[in-house]
């Protein structure tokens, strides 16, 4: 297939990668010319510039995946339409959903919105790495408009690269990610707050030398790309909140016994969270 890949960072350098090494010709888009340049250096792509109209042979495009920051998915695929053959298949990776796929599939009849689950904490094209969404989940969320031939070339798309496929509604998936992926973030975060404003500075510098993999693991999502985290709150805000007082509640509840000295009501909620870690982060 002929591919383009719009974003060339951490998501679309990594596909470029995968996709390259599959046979597929990539092109590249981005908005940064000296990135489009590395990406081919790197082998990312076949070709990239950060002018659409000097992709050659663009018309013979099988299928985009947008892979910009969300907020520049609706303006970019905007840009797009323009100079698309009918026949071109486009869908993109943001991690929200509801907002973008019900707008881009008013501007692009073979729009198909997908969400692989996987990342780092580093952002741009130098962190972009081959296989990064080998066995990781994907979402793809078609809706009643959803063109069909144009969703089977996306789920065959995703298959290739070795994700293991759901489908759901748009919306099903705003508030399933709000819980194990947006909360996650401003948990963390906010942990990284409450670590640095402790008042004594030699404390304060004995817990940076003591941190090691527990605040590791606890810390990476809140350490990641500030811009992926602003986008996840502004479009997904109503999700997120939702999942953020539920939140709230469970630590004043754990305030609560832990002012009273309940130790046993402590030792209960933790002998429940972890076996329920199970039901969503498979031991082993
Ligand atoms: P990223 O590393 O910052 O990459 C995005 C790249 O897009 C930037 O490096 C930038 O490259 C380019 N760009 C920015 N604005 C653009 C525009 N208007 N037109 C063309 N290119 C533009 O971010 P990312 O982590 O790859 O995230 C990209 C998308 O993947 C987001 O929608 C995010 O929701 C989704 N996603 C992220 C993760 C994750 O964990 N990181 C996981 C799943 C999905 P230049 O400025 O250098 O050209």
């Amino acid at each position: 297939m002929q591919i383009g890949v719009v974003g060339l960072g951490l998501i679309g350098g990594s596909l470029g990668y995968d996709l390259r090494r599959s046979d597929h010709q990539v092109w590249g888009l981005s908005r940064n010319p000296a990135t489009c340049d590395r990406a081919i250096a790197l082998g990312i792509c076949d070709c990239a510039s950060d002018v659409i109209t000097k992709i050659p042979d663009l018309g013979s495009t099988d299928l985009i995946v947008i892979c910009t920051p969300i907020a520049s998915i609706l303006p970019t695929l905007g840009q797009l339409v323009h100079h698309l053959s009918a026949h071109t298949v486009v869908t993109d990776v943001g991690s929200v959903k509801e907002v973008i796929v019900a707008s881009a599939e008013q501007l692009w009849s073979k729009f198909v919105g997908s969400h692989p689950m996987a990342g780092t904490a580093l952002q741009g094209i130098e962190a972009a790495q081959a296989n990064l969404f080998s066995d990781r989940p994907c979402v793809i969320t078609p809706t009643p408009q959803t063109d069909p031939n144009a969703l089977a070339l996306v789920k065959t798309f995703w298959q290739e690269l070795g994700t293991k496929l759901l489908e759901c509604s748009p919306q099903n998936h705003d508030l399933a990610v709000a819980g194990i992926s947006h909360l996650p973030v401003f948990v963390s975060a906010s942990l990284i707050s409450a670590c640095t404003t402790e008042p004594n500075l030699e404390v304060l510098e004995l817990a940076q030398a003591l941190a090691s993999s527990g605040f590791k693991d606890t810390s990476r999502v809140g350490g990641g790309n500030p811009e992926l985290g602003r986008c996840m709150a502004e479009f997904n805000h109503a999700a997120l909140l939702l999942k953020l007082d539920r939140y709230q509640a469970s630590l004043e509840q754990v305030i609560s016994w832990i002012r009273q000295q309940d130790w046993e009501q402590v030792e209960d909620f933790l002998t429940n969270t972890q076996s329920d870690r199970a039901k969503f982060v498979p031991l082993g």
